[in-house]
């Protein structure tokens, strides 16, 4: 089994790419999706930040309220490490089972993606690393027209993030998401069957 990195910057097409990838018969577990599944109510997580951050973090379903805990760490970087070190390890776990049932299930390209690969130094053991590129024009269109944001919110979440530019430095391959979808379902076919070919090598 192949266990492949794919990430890129918000809104750069990582999800669009993963259900590409998903329909061409990789399996995708996705960190964003697992960090929200940790912290459901009655989760291990969600007792933590509720201990932690208290009761006042809590929607009146029990969920958490995300946007509280976003505007508590905004400005607190000792909150937001705590935050992490409850969240992370919890995810690197339930990330390790899926992989291994995947796995167990027979599939050859198991994806992981996870949007702050290279900002968390989290490439070890993800071979070889897919980088999901665009212009930053198209990205903060993109951004601005799905989260309803406007130009210079959009503009700080992509500043926020590592430049493009040293991104494309430690990817091993590099998608260019700035055409149509068809434009990039034809690059994510031809990246999958070079996976396929190095994974078939002898030797490799
Ligand atoms: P995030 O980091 O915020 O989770 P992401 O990297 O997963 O974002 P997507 O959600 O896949 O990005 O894409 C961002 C938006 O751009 C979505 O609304 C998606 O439908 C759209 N999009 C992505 N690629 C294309 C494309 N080639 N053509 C048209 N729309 C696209």
């Amino acid at each position: 089994m192949k266990l492949v990195g794919l990430t890129g910057g918000i809104a750069s097409g990582k999800t669009t790419v993963a259900k590409i990838l998903e329909r061409l018969g990789a399996a995708i577990v996705d960190a964003d999706v697992l960090s929200r599944e940790v912290v459901e109510p009655g989760q291990a997580a969600w007792h933590d930040i509720v201990t932690t951050f208290g009761h006042e973090v809590l929607q009146s379903d029990q969920t958490l309220d995300r946007q509280k805990l976003r505007t508590i760490i905004f400005n607190n970087p000792n909150a937001r490490k705590q935050l992490e070190a409850i969240i992370h390890p919890r995810v690197r776990a339930l990330a390790a089972e899926r992989i291994r049932e995947h796995t167990e299930a027979g599939y050859a390209v198991v994806v992981y993606v996870v949007p702050l690969l290279f900002e968390g130094n989290l490439q070890d053991g993800l071979r070889p690393v897919i980088l999901v590129a665009c212009d930053i024009n198209v990205q903060r269109q993109r951004l601005v027209e799905r989260d309803q944001l406007d130009r210079t919110a959009a503009q700080k979440h992509i500043e926020a993030q590592m430049s493009l530019e040293e991104k494309r430095r430690l990817a091993d391959y590099v998608i260019e998401n700035n055409g149509s979808l068809e434009d990039l379902e034809r690059q994510v076919r031809d990246v999958l069957t070079k996976i396929n070919e190095a994974t078939s090598r002898p030797g490799y």
